[in-house]
């Protein structure tokens, strides 16, 4: 059975030209780029070559760059780092539907007697701006909203955020471990002082990312150890990704807007026609705002986990809204606090597409999944009892 990925927001695969580069630095070419001799030293221009495609990807300066070992430590440091400078300062906003990188470690924070605000979104996963503009005060240290949700894929109103904060001289951070490589972003017009990227998230593997910091933003780190990344973060170099995460940026620039169209084209397919063939579903999230490769649709009166190991019978691989906690099914933060209703909110599958998706997967799954849908309302009491007379059209 061949395998249709479509869970490219959990991870996606790693691109062959990828690998190709990286293969050298973890066999032949393995020194440590600190290393006094020739044999380590070499990698010096290498890892300052990768500095500067990276930057490349956002517009950024190479000595902007700080490589880290995954989007959440570059989100924990950010907003480590705002709290490190700003001593007396004990607020932080944030919002209700961030990343557990930034939403966990912000609940963590306020444990330890910090200020939190998370805002609210509306039921189509829009910030409210108001409640941003109320929340500041002479207090807040940062201010943490990411670029685009990685559930529904909504994209947030970075730049209104940014051109507030700087004017109040507020700290701003985005996690953009989602957006980067799939829309375009310029941090030199993006008034934003720090920013998070994920290797995985782009065709690069896993473990590596980067944290965006804009020149003469204060900074304080968070690894601390040795002088690597210029003494912001400590630790021996992973040549080999960062090597593979400058190759993955270099692409997704090249193909940035081919592949938008391509993704954005097929899951439109698969939103639409799964729409149309079965009564019952809708599309969670702003559809105008939103990345081009997502689409995240509750389907009523039925368990997304049912969904997906049904789907998993056909190597189709996509991801529910709920997480299996402890043993208990528990809805997802961003649909909650969505106001998704109760009978949608257990019923909710993320597709999420790359540029490797293809026309016959989208139509292996537009073909598959009504039929199952129908099935598990059947099996169901309530979308039995609810739905009797109108169930998904197979
Ligand atoms: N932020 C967002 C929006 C994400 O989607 C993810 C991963 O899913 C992360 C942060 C964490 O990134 P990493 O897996 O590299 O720690």
């Amino acid at each position: 059975m061949t395998t249709i990925y479509l869970d490219n927001n959990a991870t996606t695969a790693v691109a062959p030209e990828v690998l190709e580069a990286m293969l050298p630095y973890m066999s032949t070419l393995y020194g440590n780029a600190s290393s006094m001799h020739t044999f380590g030293g070499q990698l010096g221009p290498v890892l300052r070559a990768a500095h500067e495609k990276v930057a490349a990807l956002i517009g950024a300066e190479p000595g902007e760059i700080v490589f880290t070992s995954c989007g959440t430590e570059s989100d924990n440091t950010a907003i480590m780092s705002a709290l490190e400078i700003n001593p007396h300062k004990k607020h932080i906003i944030t919002a209700r539907v961030e990343h557990p990188a930034v939403y966990n470690f912000c609940k963590h924070l306020a444990r330890k007697g910090y200020r939190i605000t998370f805002l609210p979104v509306d039921n189509m996963g829009r910030l409210s701006m108001d409640a941003f503009y109320k929340a500041l005060d002479d207090d807040t240290a940062i201010v943490s909203i990411m670029y685009a949700n990685n559930e529904t894929g909504v994209i947030f109103p970075v730049e209104d955020i940014g051109t507030a904060l700087r004017e109040r001289g507020i700290l701003f951070h985005t996690d953009a471990v989602q957006a980067a490589g799939k829309i375009r972003i310029d941090v030199k017009t993006l008034p934003v002082d720090m920013m998070s990227l994920s290797g995985h998230k782009l065709h690069a593997p896993k473990g590596i990312g980067v944290l965006y910091i804009r020149k003469g933003t204060r900074f304080c780190p968070y690894i601390i150890g040795g002088h690597q990344e210029h003494g912001r973060r400590a630790g021996t170099e992973n040549v080999a990704s960062i090597v593979g995460l400058a190759r993955a940026c270099e692409l997704a620039m090249e193909n940035l807007e081919t592949e938008s169209r391509h993704v954005s084209r097929l899951r439109d397919k698969l939103e639409n026609s799964l729409l149309a063939k079965c009564p019952d579903a809708r599309v969670n999230g702003d559809v105008k705002q939103r990345l081009p490769n997502t689409t995240n649709i509750s389907f009523e009166y039925v368990e997304g986990e049912a969904i997906l190991l049904r789907l998993d019978e056909y190597g189709i691989c996509a991801s529910s809204g709920s997480a299996c906690t402890s043993g208990s099914l528990e809805p997802s933060h961003v649909l909650i606090a969505m106001g998704v209703p109760f009978t949608a909110l257990h019923g909710s599958i993320r597709f999420s597409l790359s540029r490797y998706s293809t026309e016959p997967e989208i139509e292996k799954v537009i073909e598959v999944l009504p039929p199952i849908i129908k099935e598990l309302r059947m099996l169901s009491p309530y979308g039995r009892e609810k739905l009797s007379g109108q169930l998904c059209k197979p």
